[in-house]
């Protein structure tokens, strides 16, 4: 184990990401950009030294390694990422040591149904998919129907997409949208990229873009109107 930067005492709202691929990366240096402190850990030196100057710290090391996790000072983190996918022994020893180290929080993401399920029967608190998640949000932005997609829950998703044209030119307590169709506006863009909450006042012009959300199945449709 290389250790880049000398080991601090971390306070309780400290991260730790293993694993920095493309998705362990990019989380790690958006955590940082929202002010968060992030150890970010790998074995591969190339990488490590990458992402240094992006990180608050970062250390070359094998994570399936409990004697180099404890050195670290892994159990005084709240919250560990495992970003490992590819490698299932990697992600299940590294996520399964960390349970045992009592860290309280953490996340692991899943390449397969499979390795997902293995996971949740460790204990890992969090099991993401994000190439399945964004494969489903991209299905809905690829047809055209939706600018972004974000699931909420199982059956609650919020989505931008452009006015459809059947309300051109209607304050929103006219358009009755949240009646006829189940949704609900909540934001809307004047064309000038800029978004604002959305009033019963508010006018809707065909082609701007709004934030609407509901349940998927009358959201989908709403989403359909233009395309029917
Ligand atoms: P991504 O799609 O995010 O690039 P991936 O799903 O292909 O990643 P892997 O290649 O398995 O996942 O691992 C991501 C990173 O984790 C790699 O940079 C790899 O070097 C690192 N890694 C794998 N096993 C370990 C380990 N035991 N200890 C530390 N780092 C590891």
């Amino acid at each position: 184990m290389s250790n880049n930067r000398k080991r601090r005492s971390f306070n309780s709202a400290t991260f730790v990401v293993i694993g920095l691929g493309r998705f362990g990366s990019a989380l790690a240096k958006e955590l940082v950009n929202s002010g968060h402190e992030v150890l970010g850990i790998d074995y591969d030196e190339k990488l490590v030294q990458q992402m240094a100057p992006d990180l608050t710290h970062c250390v070359k090391a094998d994570t399936t390694d409990e004697s180099v996790l404890v050195e670290l000072g892994i159990q005084d983190f709240d919250t560990a990422m495992v970003a490992i996918g590819a490698d299932i022994e990697a992600s299940i020893l590294t996520s399964s040591l960390l349970l045992q180290l009592g860290v309280k929080n953490v996340w692991a993401k899943a390449n397969s149904e499979s390795h997902g399920r293995i996971l949740r029967q460790l204990g890992v608190h969090h099991v993401i998919f994000p190439e399945d998640d964004m494969g489903k949000r991209v299905a809905h932005m690829v047809s055209g129907e939706t600018l972004e997609y974000v699931p909420i829950d199982e059956d609650f998703v919020m989505v931008k997409t452009y006015v459809p044209h059947i309300f051109d030119g209607m304050p929103l307590s006219e358009a009755k949208i949240r009646a006829t169709y189940g949704v609900t506006v909540v934001a809307t863009n004047s064309g000038d990229g800029k978004y604002t909450p959305a009033f019963p006042e508010t006018i809707l012009h065909s082609g701007h873009q709004i934030v609407v959300a509901g349940p998927k199945a009358p959201l989908d449709k709403f989403c359909q109107l233009d395309h029917e």
